[in-house]
């Protein structure tokens, strides 16, 4: 069992959300069709504009936080992020009990905020990126820390985190890249090109693919294997139980 994880935010960095209202009902469609089970890590603000749109996910996959407004965390906003999007997805009747840092960046202090605002795991860690994280022991696998369970990102080559972005950036190569435990998409990543905000460099490599290409290579890449969500891959495990 490999556990499947989309990060639900604002198209690429902008103000906008077209992705929710085009992508994601053929994003559970295809989860229909292939009887799979995903974690949607979300943006607890858009509740207030697309409150029906997340009832209807939150119905047959796991609704996780993935902060309130998505910024970097820092010493400042943390403790708000991680508290406020808790609050909000009880205040809608949302069960939360999963953490994502926006660019996986984190705080000293993130486990006991995690713990403090009643959450039961984080999937935020992931190995190396310049000026982000370094994290150079990760282990590969989920392990507990702290009391709070901790699914690391994982890589498929060191910096490479196992993700649609690095599929869809270094296509075809990526075609040779092994499937790890986990993996991790944004619904706007289907989008059209012309549909995404241009920019920065960063945001343009990040377009490279897009559309048509991006839903080829996601199915390609999870094909044939089996995928659930973070909250039903610990309902099997033994982690679970030791953290009792
Ligand atoms: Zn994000």
């Amino acid at each position: 069992m490999r556990i499947l994880t989309v990060d639900l935010e604002n198209d690429l960095r902008s103000h906008k959300c077209k992705s929710i209202e085009v992508i994601v009902p053929k994003l559970l469609d295809f989860f229909d069709d292939n009887k799979i089970t995903a974690t949607f890590f979300t943006v607890s603000s858009l509740l207030e504009k697309y409150e029906s749109e997340i009832k209807a996910i939150a119905k047959k996959h796991e609704i996780a936080s993935h902060s309130h407004t998505h910024p970097w965390l820092n010493s400042h906003n943390a403790e708000y992020e991680i508290k406020t999007s808790k609050e909000k997805f009880s205040e809608y009747g949302i069960k939360c009990s999963g953490f994502r840092a926006p660019g996986a960046i984190t705080t000293q202090n993130h486990f006991s905020l995690l713990k403090k605002y009643g959450y039961q795991y984080d999937s935020s860690l992931a190995h190396f990126f310049p000026g982000r994280y370094h994290h150079p022991n990760l282990p590969k696998k989920p392990f507990v820390n702290q009391g709070i369970l901790e699914f690391p990102v994982p890589s498929f080559l060191p910096a490479i985190n196992s993700s649609l972005s690095y599929l869809k950036l270094l296509h075809p190569l990526s075609k040779l890249f092994q499937r790890q435990y986990l993996f991790y998409l944004h619904p706007w990543e289907f989008l059209k090109k012309e549909d995404l905000p241009s920019g920065s460099l960063i945001k343009n490599l990040l377009k490279r693919n897009s559309g048509p290409t991006a839903w080829k290579i996601f199915q390609e890449h999870i094909g044939g294997s089996k995928w659930t969500s973070c909250q039903e891959w610990l309902k099997t495990s033994q982690l679970q139980n030791n953290n009792k």
